[in-house]
C-alpha cells in the first residue's frame, strides 16, 4: 500500500504547530489533504487558498499545504463558513470544498464543555469528558472519507490577484511608515488608520 499523503508524523507536527488537538484542526488537515491530492504542494505562491472563516483548521492549511498568510497565498474572507477555495495559477484549476452539515445532536455536549473550557470553569471530571469527546470527534473527522466530509463545488470568485508590495508613506501624526493603500487623508494630512481613528472618533 502506498504511504498516505498526510502521515501520522505530519499530523503530530501539525498538532505541535497548532498547540492542541481539536476537531477544527482535524477538519483543516482533511482539507489540506484534499488540496495536496488535487492541487499539489505550494512551495512558492502557485497555489492559492481562500478560507471562508478563520478557525483552528487554517493552521493545518498553512502547515501542510504551503499556503500561508505571510506569503499572501492564503486569504481569509470572513463569511463564517468552513469552506475552502483552491486555485492553481499554472493551469487555472479551481475548486471549492464545503464541510457537510454534521449531526448537531452529538455535538451539543462537546460545545457546552468547550464553552466552559474557554471560561476556565471545567471540573476535573468535565475536563476528562471534554478530552474524550474532543478525541472522539477529531478521530471521526480523520477517519471519514473525503467525499463524505466535504462537498466539492465550483469556486464563487476568481483567484485573488498577486499582492505586489505597495509604496509606503509617512503618517504625519505618529511618523510611522504606512502602506499608501492603507493611508487616510484627513484635514489636509496623510494619516495611518490608528491616528485617523483617534482624530475622527466614530462615536
Ligand atoms: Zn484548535
Ligand atoms: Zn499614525
Amino acid at each position: 500500500m502506498s504511504e498516505p499523503i498526510i502521515t501520522e508524523g505530519l499530523i503530530h507536527k501539525c498538532i505541535d504547530f497548532h498547540g492542541h488537538w481539536c476537531p477544527g484542526l482535524a477538519t483543516g488537515i482533511r482539507a489540506a489533504e484534499y488540496a495536496l491530492l488535487e492541487f499539489g504542494h505550494s512551495s512558492d505562491e502557485e497555489i492559492v487558498t481562500v478560507a471562508e472563516t478563520d478557525f483552528c483548521g487554517v493552521d493545518a492549511i498553512q502547515f501542510l499545504t504551503g499556503c500561508t498568510l505571510g506569503k499572501g497565498n492564503l486569504v481569509i474572507r470572513e463569511f463564517g463558513k468552513v469552506a475552502f477555495s483552491f486555485y492553481r495559477r499554472s493551469d487555472g484549476k479551481a475548486q471549492r470544498i464545503v464541510l457537510r452539515p454534521a449531526e448537531e445532536t452529538d455535538r451539543e455536549e462537546y460545545r457546552e464543555l468547550q464553552k466552559k473550557s474557554n471560561e476556565g470553569s471545567l471540573s476535573e471530571d468535565e475536563w476528562t469528558r471534554f478530552l474524550e469527546l474532543r478525541d472522539e470527534h477529531s478521530g471521526m473527522i480523520l477517519g471519514t472519507d473525503l467525499e463524505d466530509l466535504f462537498e466539492v463545488k465550483e469556486v464563487q470568485f476568481p483567484v485573488p490577484e498577486y499582492a505586489p508590495m505597495k509604496k509606503s508613506v509617512l503618517c504625519e501624526d505618529c511618523g510611522e511608515m504606512v502602506m499608501e493603500t492603507k493611508a487616510r487623508f484627513s484635514g489636509g494630512r496623510v494619516l495611518c488608520i490608528t491616528c485617523f481613528d483617534k482624530l475622527n472618533p466614530r462615536f
